[in-house]
């Protein structure tokens, strides 16, 4: 299989994985960059991540439209994904989910959504809400063109995640894994601290410490495919990820 068949199927995975882990559900979509033209990403059509085989991926070019004739619908909300491409070179892979633990967090202004467990330290110190009526006014609060897009990326700045007040959450990585990994501990997260709040004032994590397990991941290590390998069993495809020896592919990042 060449690379990028692996990188398509492991995005079919992905989008079982975060159907199958409660991030998305009939809506929510993961797509990831091409590896070889950072003008275009991958992306299913319009179509609930659980349902999604490999010939519902399409390829898009950076503003959002299909770069073959394409009569399928596609998803309205692809402009997150076009805009946080055209802004961040460094991002491969990106979801959008309406995970119902961390709405609170993007409504509540006074308190701020912080990483509180260890596997929520890469939601990073600090996670911007993006208000689309700010820029936009009354909405049906959908990301539906190239403008709300880019406004978002903006918003998410150098960060991993945007929260979308009313809405859900924008995340960014640098590979699939990565995304979907931090898409999963995301809302655990935010459950975690909603829940220590009514308990008392929740201790975040430093920055000592976020640094510290950012310094730690390595992607395709023994502990990452441990996780991938045990999403994709519990999504029921197990049977389509790849070897744990196998060399990294093209499209994992290199620092
Ligand atoms: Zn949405």
């Amino acid at each position: 299989m060449s690379n990028l068949d692996t990188l398509i199927q492991d995005l079919v995975i992905a989008n079982r994985v975060l159907a199958k882990e409660d991030v998305v559900d009939a809506y929510g979509h993961v797509s990831v960059r091409h590896p070889d033209n950072p003008k275009r990403f991958f992306i299913s059509r319009s179509l609930a991540p659980e349902l999604i085989e490999r010939d519902d991926i399409v390829e898009l070019d950076i503003e959002g439209q299909p770069v073959k004739d394409e009569k399928r619908s596609l998803y309205l909300e692809r402009f997150i994904h076009a805009g946080i491409y055209a802004t961040r070179p460094d991002v491969m892979a990106v979801v959008h989910a309406h995970a119902e633990d961390i709405l609170p967090f993007g409504i509540a202004k006074a308190t701020k959504l912080k990483p509180v467990i260890h596997s929520g330290s890469f939601i990073g110190g600090k996670v911007p809400v993006w208000d689309i009526r700010k820029k936009f006014g009354d909405t049906n609060l959908l990301v539906t063109n190239m403008a709300q897009g880019r406004d978002l990326a903006k918003s998410l700045g150098k960060g991993s995640v945007a929260l979308m007040r009313g809405h859900g959450f924008a995340s960014a990585a640098r590979s699939i894994i990565e995304v979907v990994r931090l898409s999963v501990y995301l809302p655990r997260n935010a459950r975690v601290q909603l829940a220590a709040m009514q308990a008392g004032k929740p201790i975040p994590l430093s920055k000592g410490e976020i640094a510290a397990r950012a310094a730690g991941y390595k992607p395709r290590s023994p502990e990452t495919w441990r996780a991938w390998e045990y999403w994709a069993t519990r999504a029921g495809c197990g049977d389509m990820i790849g070897e744990p020896d196998a060399p990294a592919p093209a499209y994992d990042h290199k620092p």
